[in-house]
């Protein structure tokens, strides 16, 4: 008959895993566009039109899949790098700015704030859906535009993602948003 061995026993319990979550953080080298910008801030004041190297960083949390992971880095980072390609080389406008004033002709985009008129060739423009291009507002159209690539590749218990915007070397600004685009109305 077989000495039985002195094994370590492992309990069941070490397995549970309450109160655990999980995400996918990417942030790969290739994750950077080039753009020429200016905002405004404190009402009046209104930059001179400069640029950035700016830097993405995209998360997005969820359970763990059939696969065993949130979602698959492959298709992310295809959809970052498409967003970011896009973003790429151009300035940006914001489209719903009170006072910068977007125009644009078959050849020309012309920006009026005041006193102040830029006029740039009309496919080096691109003219985004926010009030001013700051880090954040850039974030929120990442991240916006990342959700809409892979709303159909990712599962529905996908619970978050995120999107930073470093537009100087350690200087982010950051949207986090719900996965699901529906609101629960309780009223
Ligand atoms: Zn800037």
């Amino acid at each position: 008959m077989p000495t039985k061995m002195n094994s370590p026993t492992v309990r069941s319990t070490t397995f549970a895993r309450p109160q655990t979550h999980y995400r996918v953080d990417l942030a790969k080298e290739a994750f950077t566009f080039s753009a020429a910008h200016f905002i405004t801030f404190n009402g009046d004041i209104c930059e001179r039109l400069h640029g950035h190297n700016y830097a993405v960083r995209v998360s997005i949390s969820g359970p763990l899949d059939a696969n065993r992971y949130v979602v698959d880095f492959i298709a992310l980072k295809e959809a970052t790098l498409a967003i970011t390609g896009y973003l790429d080389h151009h300035v940006l406008l914001p489209a719903q700015h009170k006072e910068i004033i977007v125009s644009s002709d078959l050849r020309e985009t012309t920006v009026v704030f005041r006193e102040r008129r830029w006029v740039f060739p009309k496919e080096d423009c691109l003219i985004l859906p926010v009030v001013n291009t700051t880090a954040e507002e850039l974030a929120w159209f990442i991240l916006n535009q990342i959700r809409e690539r892979t709303l159909g590749l990712f599962s529905d218990a996908v619970t978050e993602i995120e999107v930073a915007v470093d537009e100087n070397q350690g200087q982010w600004g950051v949207c986090r948003s719900a996965w699901s685009l529906q609101t629960t109305h309780t009223d």
